[in-house]
């Protein structure tokens, strides 16, 4: 049990930390704009799940800027 990451994107689960670090990551996520709080935290049965955007997935956003539209354009 503890934080676990997912990409938004492709889904891929990109890391875990323990639950000492919610603290820190729930003070990152208050200074986010709007925007970025679409990467979220939820909580389901002890593991909080953070929504974020992977190395690969990021790159091809780089490369391919019109692709933010689109939530799922890897499938
Ligand atoms: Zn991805």
């Amino acid at each position: 049990m503890g934080i676990q990451y997912y990409c938004r994107h492709c889904g891929d689960k990109l890391g875990e930390v323990g639950f000492e670090h919610y603290g820190r990551i729930q003070a990152t996520l208050v200074e986010l704009t709007e925007e970025e709080r679409l990467f979220f935290l939820y909580k389901d049965n002890k593991v909080v799940n953070v929504i974020t955007i992977c190395e690969s997935c990021q790159n091809t956003l780089e490369e391919n800027p019109h692709y933010y539209q689109y939530d799922t354009f890897l499938q």
